[in-house]
């Protein structure tokens, strides 16, 4: 028994980049639906969004 090879190699991620929507610094995008911010802004808000 053999499987058929796929003659596509793995593709990475569709990545997009652009500025973060708060602090405008560059960031990097992934997928559909991502969050246009930051890394440092999404931790900010993750937290803002804890407390009480
Ligand atoms: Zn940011």
């Amino acid at each position: 028994m053999s499987r058929p090879t796929d003659p596509a190699p793995p593709r990475p991620t569709p990545v997009s980049t652009g500025p973060c929507v708060r602090c405008r610094r560059a960031t990097t995008r992934y997928g559909a639906g991502a969050s246009p911010l930051c890394p440092v802004c999404q931790q900010a808000r993750a937290e803002r969004l804890a407390r009480p």
